[in-house]
């Protein structure tokens, strides 16, 4: 056991032997990824009793600190393991870890442009990236935020500042396949439940835009106004694409911002299949992008972006006296765009991977992402024994037991206990629902040919 007697600014001998220890650590744990099961067997109860243990007054050796940390990670389910196609899953790939630790070694503020005016350029070459892949005009801008939630909570507490004290007359619209942040940002900003509509899907799961006319005429008889809505670019449960363009006229012509979650779609507009599906997605007012979903990143980093960056600061802004010398600049300040003032150099954690690699390898992963769920929908539909719920449009396929949700619960359990593949399920219709969700750099061809002859399986031995 080498106890290490490390003091909090460590010299570099020390910094040699914490760097080896942690490397050897990261690289065992990569290496073992190809072939890591997607979920643990161990039982928790008392390994997690042990890790619920408060920290000392003194050191413990190193090696025995990584291993609680290892036994911490065989625990649940691996989102890092091939196998895992549960929730909406994120690999989260190596440049952006070490990203990660330059980010905090260097530890600059890029809250706002005045104390790291390099790093925030740095994070605006991304936000300016992000903003013309999406086709938003030149007053576009935007603010990396920790994930599709906070940007969607963003996004409604900036529709609501349009509204001023009226906001209280305003409704949101949002189709019933529609995030659940959305309606907890709603209750987090004030926003009362009754102002909240959930408009009805048709049988693509999409938001019926008729019933959605339908609710905005009774709303403004009722003497209310729709403030936002929202159009879906790839749900969380099937990868649905709401009609975008239909949105936006709605809302055009209503006079209500509309924001297109695209928390998971997002970065399938690199694709040219993706570019197609998420057409007229540069019509949004704001659009939720989730980069550790649809670019591969660690956790953490999401983002807003909206067509009028002024319309952001509107609703952001606020200032203590202890920020008096901050003056504003030619580089935004992000804290006037989103609810944080000091945040992680998130910037770095997007803009060192893009720069490392090149876009095309994103690009590449995506369109391998579509084409294995291209692939696992035709197989599966092609099975007697299963029907999809709608067409795959994305990533996510989505399908039961034509034999009841009896089956298709057995189903489920039976795949994840194999421990080689992880599945979430979810309900559609009232009816249980498994997916297949393809968005892992290490998840291949291999895979969703497993994920397949399992099913089949698994389904033949009931
Ligand atoms: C994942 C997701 C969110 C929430 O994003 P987090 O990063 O998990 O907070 C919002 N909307 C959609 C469509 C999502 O898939």
């Amino acid at each position: 056991m080498t106890q290490l007697n490390v003091p909090l600014e460590p010299n570099e001998e020390q910094r040699a032997q914490l760097h080896d220890a942690v490397m050897a650590f990261a690289e065992r744990f990569v290496a073992a990824r190809a072939s890591a099961p997607a979920s643990s067997s161990t039982a928790d109860d008392t390994r997690l009793r042990r890790l619920l243990t408060p920290p000392g007054e003194r050191a413990r050796p190193l090696d025995r600190v990584l291993e609680d940390f290892a036994d911490a990670l065989d625990t649940g389910f691996d989102t890092t393991s091939p196998g895992f196609l549960s929730y909406i899953p994120s690999g989260g790939i190596y440049t952006s870890a070490l990203a990660g630790f330059l980010g905090a070694v260097t530890n600059r503020y890029t809250g706002g442009s005045h104390a790291s005016p390099g790093c925030v350029a740095m994070e605006e070459s991304v936000i300016r990236w992000m903003t013309s892949l999406f086709g938003l005009p030149e007053t576009a801008g935007g603010v990396l935020l920790s994930g599709g939630s906070i940007a969607n909570l963003t996004a409604v507490v900036t529709a609501r500042s349009r509204f001023g004290e009226d906001f209280r007359r305003g409704v949101i619209y949002a189709s019933t396949a529609a995030h659940h942040s959305l309606s907890k940002s709603a209750r987090i900003a004030g926003i009362a439940a009754d102002r909240v509509r959930r408009v009805p899907t048709t049988s693509q799961l999409t938001i019926d835009v008729d019933a959605l006319r339908a609710a905005i005429a009774a709303d403004r008889a009722a003497g209310l106004r729709p403030m936002m809505i929202v159009s879906n670019a790839g749900t969380t449960d099937t990868g649905s694409i709401d009609p975008i363009a239909e949105c936006a006229t709605v809302a055009k012509s209503q006079g209500a911002w509309h924001h297109v979650d695209a928390a998971y779609g997002g970065f399938f507009q690199l694709t040219v299949r993706g570019r197609e599906r998420l057409e007229s997605i540069s019509l949004a007012d704001s659009i939720t992008i989730d980069a550790h979903k649809s670019l591969f990143l660690p956790f953490g980093i999401g983002g807003l972006l909206v067509r009028d960056r002024s319309t952001l600061a509107e609703a952001h802004e606020g200032r203590g006296s202890y920020m008096q010398d901050v003056a504003a600049g030619e580089l935004p300040h992000y804290f006037s765009m989103g609810p944080e003032l000091t945040r992680p150099n998130r910037g770095l954690a997007v803009w060192l991977p893009l720069q490392i690699h090149g876009i095309a390898p994103f690009r590449e992963a995506l369109d391998h992402m579509l084409d294995l769920a291209e692939w696992a929908a035709e197989q599966i539909s092609a099975m007697p024994e299963f029907e999809l719920v709608c067409e795959c449009e994305l990533s996510v396929v989505a399908f039961r037991a034509v034999a009841g949700d009896a089956e298709s619960r057995r189903i489920f359990e039976a795949v994840n206990a194999t421990r080689e593949l992880h599945l979430s399920s979810t309900t559609v219709d009232g009816h249980f629902v498994l997916r297949l969700a393809f968005l892992s750099q290490r998840t291949d061809m291999c895979v969703a040919r497993r994920a397949v002859e399992l099913l089949g399986r698994i389904s033949a031995s009931a």
